[in-house]
Order: structure tokens, then C-alpha cells, then sequence
């Protein structure tokens, strides 16, 4: 084990998390994987290996110190990227069925090889605007968790991921500093979306101390039939 498997399993362990040899072996193919393929794409403008665990591994991670993932059956996570949160959160909880929705073709190319090589098991990569994949059968009000970290603000956000959580399921979206300003800006996104604000859990990196907030809502009911609109109009048009 190098430093940084070291302080990474650590941090963890004091946060409730026991992680595996096996699991460890998991968290350093994905970070090759993810070094080798940005040199053809951009997937990260972080590369340094210590930075990767902190602000990529780590930090996806941070959601399951506050929600228990062993409770979770299946997970969307709402434009991945690269796979964040929902790689961390599979290795580390390998029963949960995760589906991925990302609308960059290249970008679900290389998920589909990570889930591959990681042998990753009940790990769906969908290519698709979040708009047009939660009317596709068995997608809408179907999940126990939805995720999104860094794809817009939640007023827009709302409307990307709350369709795609069950009626009781929940959404969390996982925010930099500052998203007070968001949440009251988002109040109206929540009436449509049956959406209700459940808790906001504030945290700090722990090396580079940049502030986090994961904000969680729970799904009150059904989607209205009318969301979410068309392909682009919640980033243009948000509901405020
Ligand atoms: N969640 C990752 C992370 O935290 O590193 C990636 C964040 S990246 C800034 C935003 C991602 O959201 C991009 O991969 C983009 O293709 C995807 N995205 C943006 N709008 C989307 C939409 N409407 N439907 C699906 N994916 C979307």
C-alpha cells in the first residue's frame, strides 16, 4: 500500500468505511484508466495522483458518510463525466445497480471500458440527454438515489434528476461552496418536481479544506407528466 492508498483507506475508515485490498486494486486501475484515456479526451484537469483520490475519489465517497448506501438498491448518476460519484460509490458498495446517463458519446465509451476492466457487475452506461432518458421505459420514478456533481444549478438540476427517482426515493447533489443562493433560487423547480428539501450536509476536502455541500431531497410523489421538458430547456429556460 503507497501513502496515498494509506491515508485514502484512513480517511475512510474514520468515516465508517472499510475498504478491501481488492477494492484498493479497483481505485488504482480506474485511476490509470482515467490518466491514459485523458492524454486522447478530456476527462479531468486534475491528474496528480494525490489529487485524484481527494478531489475525485474521495469526495464522490463523501456521500455515503451521510446517506446508508446498504439501504440503496439502485442509483442514476445524472451526467457522470468521468464517473463521478457513481464509480467511488460502486466499488466501494458493489451491490447497488448503478446507471450512468452522460450526453458525450466519448465519455460513455470510456465508462463502458472502466466498467469492463473493473469488472464491474449491474453497470449501465446510457448515451443521452437526462431529458430524453427519463421517458425511456423503465427509467422514470424508478430509482432509490439519483446523483449529480458539477452538471448545472440545481434550478435546472432539479429538472435533470428528480424524474428519475422513485416517489420516497431521494436525489443528492453534490455542490461546491456557496449553495444557499442556489437552494432558495430552486424552490419553484421543487413544487413541479415533487421534490422536497431534506437536509443539507456541509464538509471541508481534507487537504486542500475546499467547503463541499451535498443537498438532499426526497421525491414527494410522481413526475407530472409535462417534465422533464425538451432536450436543452432546462438550461435555457430554468423554473424559477
Ligand atoms: N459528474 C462529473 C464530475 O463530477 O466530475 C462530471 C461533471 S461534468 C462538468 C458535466 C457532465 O454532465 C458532462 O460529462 C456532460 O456531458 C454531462 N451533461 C450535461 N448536461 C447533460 C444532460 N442534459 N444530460 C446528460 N448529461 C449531461
Amino acid at each position: 500500500m503507497d501513502q496515498t492508498e494509506k491515508w485514502f483507506s484512513e480517511l475512510l475508515h474514520d468515516n465508517g468505511l472499510s475498504i478491501t485490498a481488492r477494492q484498493l486494486e479497483q481505485f488504482d486501475r480506474y485511476y490509470r484508466l482515467l490518466i491514459e484515456w485523458n492524454e486522447k479526451m478530456n476527462l479531468t484537469g486534475i491528474t496528480e495522483r494525490e489529487a485524484v483520490y481527494e478531489k475525485h475519489f474521495y469526495d464522490s465517497l463523501t456521500l455515503s458518510f451521510f446517506l446508508d448506501m446498504n439501504k440503496m438498491n439502485n442509483l442514476a448518476d445524472i451526467g457522470s463525466g468521468a464517473g463521478f460519484p457513481s464509480i467511488p460509490l460502486k466499488i466501494c458498495f458493489p451491490h447497488l445497480k448503478v446507471t450512468i446517463v452522460d450526453s458525450l458519446k466519448k465519455r460513455i465509451h470510456f465508462l463502458q471500458h472502466v466498467v469492463e476492466q473493473l469488472e464491474l457487475q449491474d453497470f449501465t452506461c446510457i448515451h443521452g440527454r437526462a431529458e430524453d432518458v427519463a421517458r425511456m421505459p423503465g427509467q422514470r420514478d424508478a430509482y432509490d438515489l439519483a446523483t449529480a456533481r458539477a452538471v448545472a444549478r440545481l434550478s435546472a438540476l432539479n429538472e435533470l434528476c428528480l424524474p428519475f427517482v422513485r416517489s420516497g426515493g431521494l436525489f443528492a447533489a453534490m455542490k461546491g461552496a456557496n449553495s444557499d443562493a442556489e437552494l432558495q433560487e430552486a424552490g419553484k423547480s421543487l413544487v413541479l418536481l415533487k421534490g422536497q428539501w431534506r437536509e443539507t450536509h456541509q464538509l471541508k476536502l481534507p487537504f486542500e479544506q475546499a467547503d463541499r455541500n451535498i443537498i438532499i431531497f426526497e421525491k414527494k410523489g410522481t413526475t407530472p407528466g409535462q417534465y422533464p421538458r425538451k432536450a436543452g430547456t432546462p438550461l435555457k429556460q430554468p423554473l424559477v
